[in-house]
């Protein structure tokens, strides 16, 4: 519209009336008017319907109609501008009629100056205007309201009611007519420990300490959980700085707060276990050492679990499995925390666990203890059986430590150490470990070049069948006589070596002496017995095992009936189809197999029925526990004989010490054994000195043993 110019329609059926009225207001200063006349009803409806006017002045009298009835013609049809009813004679009653009707103002012909009717005209279109202005303001915003994704509040401050917009309402899952306009509605829905921070927050603004309201908070649903809700909003104040309003809006901001909770998980927690990670692990322990450094807090211990023997559940199973089983370890590693303690997964197949407020020792020496004891129970992982356990290092608290990370050296070391001393099994931290670690590299170098050197042995220890009372065999047992450190173990250095791969020709030579041993032995007119000599991993792995064994054999002259292998479990889960297809060719060959170390594999029973074995070695650490009580090695002695006999299978019982293992393994008939009881591992010509004085296989358990040195005398 022209600012300055007004149009105006006057709907009149007097000529006349129409060039006095327009004289007349062309007479009055300010507004511009630019008139034009309608002289009839049909014609004013036309013209009102183009909607080219910014004011009716409309007459009453309009021939056979009124104006009244065009008045309400025309607002029916959507007119906006203002209609202004004209008559002849006035009246109240047609004034009410007038307005009801919808005009904006009622003015008497005769009674009316230009004056007065130019302010009419100009107050009604003013006050379109503004309505106008207000109608599409509250379009706007109800547009606005209903569209938006957030709800809307709208807070009256002076009578304590809000109110909510009905999106405000369905995200709490409420329709319009089911939450009211008390403040309550809200509040009362508030999570008990966000209510406080909300309302301070909705305080701090209304004080005009902030710039705006935000705050985010849970607001109880109507099907029983809490949402996460964000509200910004704004208050209006009067001139007494006191708030009467603020109004604003709420949005549903679950989804984002479980992402960023899923996040702060990811950067703290294992996605695999759901345990704490590593960072979570030194992030704690670094808060333990602080304590004890300042406020003298009692001791705690870092634990250093490895799952033994992981790789070869992985590498056989699956890593799916070996997956699973982490998480199954990982769950109970969390059933048998203390209060206070703290368990995390390091990484790969490694667990750390803090334990706090340790008095002695034997704290962690029982937690050590509980642990071994849950994670050797068997773990059903895909209807699957496995057998596990974990070698553990402790590094105790003292106030030499000042960072995580020495804690973790030590207690890794301990671990370490723990491993080699045979596996499942927990040690304690010690200073010597350390300088043990910098000699294991030494040692390394050495043993790369010990068979060059000629520096390993081989000795003998026999077996002994219970039924015939006789040797029946002999197992090769290799050492190494370093030139430094003396005799070193097997189990020191095998690991080593196994890793360094130096094991395939220790292995190679180990088994080339054995054969020619017990060819020499049966050449010189000894009774025939086996010789079995242990296999580890790496060399079953070997492609070329059988092709070595058979080459073997020729070249020493022994025949295959006399050679026995030795293989643990380990050796076999790895690649079952392998390990069948292997062990068949070596039974074919005519070699004696037998399954060593029984018992502390990952492997059960009735999956060894695949293989065509032999014999099988129930473990030391089983025999060790017999007339003991404290744990159900007996139970499980005669379980592996029953179940190793059901499967035809001969079982030795290894590291048998005592008459009462003895009896004891006689009376569930066990086949055969092997210990320091009967004899201890023997250099070669030591045996072969025996075997020529005629003791060898003479005798009924009477020659060399270790805890009667009387008989030895006697021989
Ligand atoms: P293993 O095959 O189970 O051998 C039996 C171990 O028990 C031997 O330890 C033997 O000395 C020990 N032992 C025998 N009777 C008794 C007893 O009454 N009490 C106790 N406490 N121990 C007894 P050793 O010689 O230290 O060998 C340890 C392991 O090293 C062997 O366990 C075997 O797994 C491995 N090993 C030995 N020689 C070789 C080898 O040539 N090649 C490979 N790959 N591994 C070998
Ligand atoms: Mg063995
Ligand atoms: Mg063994």
């Amino acid at each position: 519209m022209d600012q300055n110019l007004v149009k105006v329609l006057l709907v009149d059926d007097d000529e006349d009336d129409f060039i006095i009225t327009s004289s007349l207001i062309s007479e009055t200063e300010g507004s511009r008017f630019q008139f034009e006349w309608a002289s009839d009803y049909d014609a004013a409806l036309a013209a009102i319907g183009r909607r080219e006017h910014d004011v009716y002045l409309i007459d009453y009298n309009l021939g056979s109609r009124n104006g009244l009835e065009l008045i309400r013609e025309a607002i029916a049809n959507g007119c906006q501008a203002p209609l202004i009813l004209l008559t002849g004679q006035g009246g109240h009653h047609l004034d009410l009629e007038a307005m009801h009707s919808g005009a904006v103002d009622y003015l008497v012909k005769g009674q009316t100056g230009a004056m007065l009717l130019e302010r009419s005209m100009r107050y009604a279109i003013d006050r379109k205007n503004v309505e106008e202005a207000l109608r599409e303001s509250r379009e706007r915003y109800e547009l606005a309201v209903k569209g938006s994704r957030d709800g809307i509040w709208d807070f009256n401050i002076q009578t304590n009611e809000v109110y909510y917009s009905e999106r405000w309402k369905a995200m709490l899952g409420y329709e319009a007519g089911e939450i009211g306009n008390r403040l309550s509605e809200w509040w009362s829905r508030v999570h008990a420990d966000d209510s406080e921070r909300l309302k301070r927050d909705m305080t701090t603004h209304l004080e005009g300490k902030s710039p705006y309201f935000e705050s985010e908070y849970r607001l109880l649903h109507k099907d029983g959980t809490y949402r996460w809700m964000l509200a910004r909003g704004m208050a209006l104040w009067d001139k007494g700085k006191t708030a009467y309003r603020m109004a604003g809006s709420q949005s549903d901001i679950t989804a984002r707060k479980r992402d960023a909770d899923l996040l702060e998980r990811g950067a703290f927690f294992d996605s695999l276990t759901n345990l704490p990670n590593r960072l979570a692990f030194m992030n704690r322990l670094k808060r333990a050492i602080s304590r004890l450094k300042w406020k003298g807090t009692e001791g705690f211990a870092v634990l250093f679990l490895d799952v033994d023997r992981f790789k070869t559940v992985n590498d056989s199973l699956g890593h799916e499995m070996g997956d699973q089983l982490l998480v199954a370890i990982g769950r109970r590693l969390e059933a048998i925390l203390r209060p206070g303690d703290f368990v995390a997964r390091f990484g790969g197949d490694e667990f750390t666990m803090l334990t706090e407020d340790i008095r002695d020792v034997g704290d962690v020496t029982r937690i050590a203890t509980r642990i071994r004891q849950e994670v050797t129970l068997p773990f059903t992982v895909n209807a699957r059986e496995i057998y596990t356990d974990v070698s553990i290092g402790i590094a105790l608290s003292s106030q030499n430590y000042d960072t995580p990370e020495e804690l973790l050296r030590d207690a890794d070391l301990a671990m370490y150490r723990a491993k080699t001393l045979g596996k499942g099994r927990y040690e304690f931290y010690n200073g010597e470990m350390r300088t043990r670690a910098v000699q294991f590299l030494q040692l390394d170098s050495d043993l790369r070049r010990a068979l060059e050197r000629h520096e390993f042995r081989v000795q003998y220890q026999p077996l002994v069948s219970l039924e015939s009372k006789k040797v029946m065999g002999t197992e090769a047992l290799l050492y190494w006589l370093h030139p430094r450190k003396g005799r070193i173990a097997p189990k020191e250095f095998i690991p080593m070596a196994e890793e360094t791969g130096v094991i395939l020709q220790v292995g190679e030579w180990v088994l080339r002496t054995a054969c020619t041993q017990n060819a020499s032995w049966r050449a010189s007119g000894s009774l025939p017995f086996r010789m079995w000599v242990n296999f580890s991993f790496r060399q079953f792995q070997n492609k070329g095992l059988i092709e070595l064994i058979k080459r073997v054999l020729q070249e020493t002259g022994l025949t295959a009936e006399f050679l026995g292998v030795e293989i643990t479990e380990g050796c076999t889960v790895s690649d079952i189809e392998n390990s069948v297809a292997v062990l068949d060719a070596l039974a074919a060959l005519g070699v004696s197999l037998a399954v060593d170390d029984f018992g502390t594999g990952v492997s059960s029973l009735a999956y060894l029925k695949r293989f065509p074995l032999d014999w099988l070695k129930i473990d030391q650490s089983f025999i060790e526990g017999i007339g003991k009580n404290h744990d159900n090695s007996e139970d499980l002695t005669v379980a592996i004989i029953s179940m190793a006999h059901s499967m035809h299978l001969k079982v030795i019982a290894e590291g048998v010490e005592n008459n009462l293992q003895l009896a004891f393994l006689e009376k569930h008939q066990c086949d055969a054994i092997q210990g320091n009881l009967f004899c201890q591992p023997l250099p070669g010509a030591t045996v072969t000195r025996l075997l020529k004085e005629g003791h060898y296989l003479s005798r009924e358990f009477t020659w060399p043993v270790r805890d009667k040195p009387k008989k030895k005398g006697t021989a």
